[in-house]
């Protein structure tokens, strides 16, 4: 087995809160274990513009409770080419850089793969960091946790002046091919109705569910709704509710980016820990090509590839009946 002996780590692709204690964890590991380690930055193309440092257990002190990434994110074209990954390939080997932590999504790993293939002597180990909640492997994924409860606390205050007014609020939430958000914060926030990606809603039936609770003397109502649902975006189909529903006055609320910055939650820190820590730890004992995940609170590692293959649908059923029924 080829020993390592100076690790570098990244964060590539949409930031997600967990991500900095993560860096900790690996960065700490790293150096209990005798190894160095360089920190890269914005991801992918730090591996291009040859933009590291050295990092130190202080180089991470006071970073747990801080969101977003201090090694910075970016999408990075040029790593899809074969130039990107050569230039990436002789930097990584001018470094004497010998194996890589990237903590990202799906595109994060599929380059992460792609260039292990070519290059098998840079070991690279995955960490799902993303608030989508959507990698085979892991049953939570970095920032989801976190995000969830942004989402939630940003629909009580919803909820509030909706209540006051007896109005319908349609609120839209991330998740371009994944409803994690939604569904999660749909059962914490008694919402009428989500919109999902993953299950086709017909926009009849929504109505006759809101009209539903009207009957039933709801003073509000919260329709929460996937960026990705396919019914033609949130404006559009609140839309067509007005134009059947008139006695609600009904808002719209598009929560964007704030759903990804915030301080990481308790739980979002903890898993942080345990994959960088892990993460390492799998290199060490000689893995690569693969991804830490936690599957029933263990530590599970997964190969890449399958990793990126299996597509795994992972929308907790039970939890969408569960949602309608409790929302009556
Ligand atoms: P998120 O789930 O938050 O979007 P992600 O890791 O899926 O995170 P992407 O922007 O899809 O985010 O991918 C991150 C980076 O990974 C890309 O900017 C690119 O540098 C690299 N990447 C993605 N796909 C490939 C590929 N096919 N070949 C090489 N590199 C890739």
């Amino acid at each position: 087995m080829q020993k390592i002996s100076k690790l570098g780590v990244l964060t590539s692709g949409g930031d997600a809160p967990g991500m900095n204690p993560c860096i900790r964890a690996v960065v700490r590991t790293g150096i209990y274990s005798g190894l160095n380690v360089v920190g890269i930055r914005k991801g992918y193309q730090g591996l291009i513009e040859n933009d590291m440092y050295d990092m130190n257990p202080r180089s991470v002190s006071n970073i747990l409770n801080l969101g977003g990434t201090i090694l910075k994110t970016a999408r990075c074209l040029p790593f899809r080419t074969d130039e990107g990954m050569e230039t990436a390939y002789q930097n990584l080997k001018e470094q004497g850089i010998d194996a890589l932590v990237v903590i990202g999504g799906d595109g994060t790993f599929t380059g992460a793969l792609r260039f292990s293939k070519k290059y098998p002597d840079i070991k690279v180990m995955g960490v799902p960091g993303t608030i989508d909640n959507d990698l085979y492997g892991s049953t939570y994924t970095l920032g989801f946790d976190t995000a969830t409860n942004t989402v939630v606390e940003a629909i009580d205050k919803i909820r509030d002046t909706a209540d006051a007014h007896d109005r319908l609020f349609f609120i839209e939430v991330m998740g371009r091919d994944s409803g994690a958000i939604a569904l999660r914060a749909g059962v914490c926030c008694g919402a009428e109705a989500i919109l999902l990606p993953e299950k086709a809603t017909a926009i009849d039936d929504l109505i006759e569910n809101l009209r539903a609770g009207q009957h039933n003397k709801k003073s509000s109502s919260i329709v929460i709704v996937a960026e990705g649902d396919k019914n033609g975006g949130v404006y559009d189909i609140a839309r067509r509710v007005q134009n059947e529903i008139k006695v609600y006055d009904i808002k719209v609320t598009i929560l964007g980016h704030l759903q990804r910055g915030g301080s990481p939650s308790a739980f979002d820190r903890v898993l942080g820990s345990r994959l960088g820590y892990a993460a390492v730890k799998a290199l060490l004992n000689g893995h690569t090509q693969k991804m830490v995940g936690l599957q029933a609170n263990n530590i599970k590692i997964t190969t890449l590839e399958e990793a990126l293959t299996q597509h795994e649908f992972k929308l907790e059923q039970d939890l969408m009946e569960m949602a309608d029924i409790l929302s009556i």
